[in-house]
């Protein structure tokens, strides 16, 4: 034998351990050896799809079910886009088949109770699951009561607020469409936190670009109820001038206090529109404040970053929107996908009773769409702070685009295809 070949021959073997260790950890991933525990999973959204889909990678064999209430994901990532009529629901919906395929047990249902000491949940069906360690990532619901009649528009349908992704987002394009030529559409942004800081800037973009083309004549306000856009504000304001001169009109410090049919009534003008969405003002899910970890503000669940474990309740790990977020730190899909990846790492340690990674680093990174082809971003990266027990950015880390720009646009779709498999397989 030469040299040669003894050294590609080394090389197969090595590569063939390399696959067949490879190979046993997928396999032991999806086997049916002893369960190390049971995770349930509350919420099929950013954190609790990432969780589902990591903690069987990760896991060796953890038992993880995932209990979601609708039959499949719907991204508000991207759903401004549907919005301004340059995406269709389809390409923003995706099935709990590969999580399946995967081991996940996939319940639709609503889970309506906690019982954090007897380590179980209720579903609206009546039936229970019991667990080792409780994941709950159920997004964040509205404070209707701090917005007169905003529940009874939203209900009645007058009003859509489009800031979850699914049946809103369908109503609130359906509106547009129906907007004559020289029509007004109202928009509100409530004060922070609310999720994806940049979403409603990127939203006033998409539906001028709409207008734009399709009714020159109609008319997008933007009330703010934040003293200045709270996202990118630099790259907002130049698309707002350089695109939408005469058509996005945009006022700060402009808080709704009530809504009557569609008209918007502030502190000092009431606004009458075609189209009023109202984005209401948020806190954790529902399921988070009946569990009674609303231990922040009576509106966040705090947390011990190393764990996501909710300071609240023991066992209970909470991910994404509902928690009470670290310092600049934004509520955003990435985000929440991230802590996912943090809490399937401890869990798994903590259920084989071994330390967890004591230094964890998490990023974001949001894309907004200015035009329908022209993107901006923001980055930011975060380390934990073994002192203060928080994750704080890191110095120089992150920043935002230059310009906005198509070759961005790209990495905006490759980001949104790329954060999906990831989380769903
Ligand atoms: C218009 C818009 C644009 C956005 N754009 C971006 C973007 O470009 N990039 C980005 O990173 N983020 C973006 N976001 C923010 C992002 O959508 C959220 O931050 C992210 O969804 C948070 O993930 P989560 O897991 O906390 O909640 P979610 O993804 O909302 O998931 C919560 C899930 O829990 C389920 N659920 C809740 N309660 C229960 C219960 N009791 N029982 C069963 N199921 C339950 C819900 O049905 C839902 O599927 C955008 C948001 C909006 C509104």
């Amino acid at each position: 034998m030469t040299n040669l070949q003894a050294l590609s021959r080394r090389r197969l073997l090595t590569a063939g351990a390399a696959l067949s260790g490879l190979a046993l950890a997928g396999c032991a991933s999806s086997s049916s050896g002893p369960s190390i525990g049971r995770v349930v999973i509350v919420g099929g959204g950013f954190g609790g799809a990432t969780a589902a889909r990591y903690l069987r990678m990760w896991g060796g064999n953890v038992d993880v079910t995932l209990v979601e209430r609708s039959a499949s994901f719907v991204s508000c990532p991207m759903s401004n886009l549907v919005v301004g009529g340059y995406k269709q629901m389809a390409d923003i919906t995706r099935s709990y088949d590969g999580l399946k395929a995967m081991g996940v047990k996939f319940v639709q249902g609503d889970v309506v109770a906690i019982d954090a000491a007897g380590k179980k949940v209720r579903l609206a069906s009546g039936s229970e699951l019991t667990y080792d360690r409780l994941i709950l990532s159920p997004g964040v619901d509205f404070m209707y009561d701090q917005v007169g009649g905003l529940q009874a528009a939203v209900d009645s349908g007058r009003v859509a607020h489009g800031w979850k992704a699914g049946a809103q987002t369908v109503a609130l394009r359906k509106q547009l469409e129906a907007i004559p030529d020289g029509g007004v559409y109202a928009m509100s942004i409530p004060k922070v936190p609310y999720r994806c800081p940049p979403g409603p800037y990127e939203r006033a973009c998409m539906v001028a670009s709409y207008f734009k083309t399709a009714k020159p004549r109609a008319k997008v306000l933007v009330f703010d109820a934040n003293p200045e856009i709270q996202s990118k504000k630099a790259l907002f304001e130049r698309a707002f001038k350089q695109h939408y001169d005469g058509i996005i009109e945009y006022k700060a410090n402009s808080e709704v206090k009530e809504v009557s049919g569609t008209t918007a009534k502030f502190e000092f003008e009431d606004v009458k529109a075609d189209v009023l969405n109202v984005i209401p003002p948020q806190r954790a899910g529902d399921i988070a404040r009946t569990a009674g970890l609303l231990n922040m503000n009576n509106r966040w669940v705090g947390v011990n970053w190393l764990t996501m474990e909710s300071t609240a309740a023991p066992g209970v790990h909470v991910l994404g929107d509902a928690t009470f977020s670290a310092p600049a730190m934004p509520k955003s899909g990435h985000m929440a996908n991230q802590h996912a990846k943090v809490a399937a790492a401890a869990i798994i340690n903590l259920l084989k009773g071994e330390a967890v990674n004591a230094t964890p680093v998490v990023m974001n990174t949001c894309y907004s769409f200015v035009t329908a082809k022209d993107v901006v971003h923001v980055a930011s990266v975060h380390q934990y702070d073994a002192v203060d027990k928080i994750f704080k950015t890191v110095p120089g880390s992150g920043g935002v685009s230059a310009g906005a720009n198509q070759i961005e646009g790209r990495y905006a779709l490759g980001w949104a295809d790329n954060i999906w498999d990831d989380m769903l397989a």
